[in-house]
């Protein structure tokens, strides 16, 4: 169904090609298209065009004392043609001008609507009555104050003409995926904030798509051998299939109030991601059972690395093949903090071995995501988030950042016998140029009530967000 920039763009052809002409009279082929008008289309014979508008997805004709309105829904199509030329397949009403031109008004399915009103009655359309403000007009406030009252699906309330003029499938897929915002997220969820992105970007994409003439999907064509060309610039709408072109997942399908969405399930998720980085002993996993023990899910990649040293037969296998016998324990375990000696040193084998590990964590990573994607937060405790690349999930990434006398008393009290080691690894993960990609930062530098106050004011921040 053409949208606002396609009606824009069909719009702008008709004024080029009818504004100015006179009705000679008004030709009804199918009176079933006719019927829906209170007043009868004929009643625009011998009058001139005016002026032709558009608001939302209707256009406006202006003509001497009436007005014409028009909604092409599914398959409607103007064509002016010659009088002397055969009319279209699906030709309902014929506009015959007087200069031996004819517009005619095309419709294969007939869903699409034309009614004629008088001028005076201008103010009270009913079906321009519904009609939101434009996403043009709209402020971030207005579209806040609308969603607040509704907990439908936000893809939904953006196709909703009372809420917003204009916007179809096609836009609110595009829009959403721009603003990294969930189809499913409920409308009263949206911040102010949110609502003033979706402005912008549903302003952007609108534009420029009405600037390439509008999306050619499926029927659509301005004219006749006319394309829009937005459709090479689409991002999600229509490409299932696709991977994201933001995060390389695969886009996803999802029926929302009866429609196909397209989304990144990734890039547009309903929880919001805190990842928690830091400096080594910096108290990211005391930061991470904080907000755990607030009732968050928490993940941690430490501790899934872990489960694979201790449980992963392939990845044990994997490792000896790696490093060879030598990282194994007396017991027949593996001796991690042999391995952290040889990768050091050896950037080929830490390379080879962050392969291995990186995509097995990312995929459970993926998977606690998807399981808790309808709560309010969750947070990632994932000390190399920037180095595995995982820095794009995250809507937050809090820095945490402590003194190094006090790296050195906690990587004491965890018995670590390796403390220069530990300082050193972590040093050579440049914390210092990763800090500037984090969007908050804490320094744990008191007690432990100290740095929970210090969480807990984050966490209330957040929330206000
Ligand atoms: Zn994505």
């Amino acid at each position: 169904m053409p949208e606002l920039p396609e009606v824009e763009t069909v719009r702008t052809l008709l004024s080029r090609q009818v504004l100015g002409k006179t009705i000679d009279y008004v030709e009804i082929l199918d009176f079933h298209m006719a019927q829906k008008s209170t007043y009868p289309l004929t009643k625009l014979n011998h009058q001139t065009i005016q002026k032709i508008a558009r608001r939302g997805k209707f256009l406006i004709f202006y003509l001497d004392s009436d007005i014409l309105i028009s909604h092409l829904r599914m398959e409607g199509k103007y064509y002016l043609q010659e009088e002397t030329e055969k009319n279209t397949k699906y030709a309902r009403i014929l506009f015959h001008f007087t200069d031996q031109t004819k517009l005619i008004y095309d419709d294969m399915r007939r869903f699409g609507i034309m009614e004629v009103y008088p001028l005076e009655e201008e103010k009270n359309i009913p079906c321009l009555k519904k009609l939101g403000k434009e996403p043009f007009q709209i402020t971030p406030e207005e579209l806040f104050l609308k969603l607040q009252k509704s907990t439908t699906e936000i893809k939904a309330s953006l196709m909703n003409q009372s809420f917003l003029a204009g916007i179809g499938n096609i836009y609110a897929d595009e829009i959403l995926f721009k603003s990294k915002i969930s189809p499913f997220q409920p409308s009263n969820k949206i911040t102010l904030q949110e609502c003033a992105l979706l402005i912008q970007n549903a302003q952007n994409i609108l534009n420029r798509a009405i600037e390439l003439g509008g999306s050619t999907i499926l029927s659509y064509h301005p004219g006749k051998g006319i394309d829009g060309l937005f459709q090479e610039e689409l991002n999600v709408y229509g490409k299932k299939e696709n991977i994201c072109p933001d995060c390389h997942h695969h886009l996803k399908k999802a029926q929302i109030h009866g429609r196909g969405s397209t989304y990144c399930p990734f890039c547009q998720k309903v929880a919001k991601i805190v990842g928690i980085y830091g400096r080594i002993a910096s108290g990211k996993s005391t930061a991470l059972y904080y907000f755990k023990s607030k009732g968050y899910p928490v993940f941690s990649a430490d501790e899934e690395v872990n489960n694979l040293y201790k449980k992963d037969k392939f990845f044990q296998a994997y490792c000896l093949h790696l490093f060879g016998e030598t990282i194994l324990s007396t017991y027949g375990t593996i001796n991690k903090s042999v391995i952290k000696k040889i990768i050091l040193e050896d950037e080929k084998k830490k390379t080879a071995l962050e392969n291995y590990i990186y995509p097995q964590i990312e995929k459970k990573l993926k998977i606690f995501i998807k399981k808790n994607r309808n709560q309010e937060f969750v947070f990632l405790e994932v000390p190399l988030l920037f180095e595995a690349h995982w820095d794009h999930y995250c809507d937050y990434i809090l820095a945490l950042d402590a003194p190094i006398e006090m790296q050195i008393a906690n990587l004491k009290r965890r018995k670590s016998k390796t403390i220069s080691k530990d300082l050193e690894f972590n040093a050579s993960h440049q914390f210092e140029k990763n800090i500037k990609k984090c969007t908050d930062y804490l320094l744990n530098n008191g007690s432990l009530s100290d740095f929970h106050q210090k969480l807990e004011q984050f966490l209330q921040k957040i929330k206000k967000d």
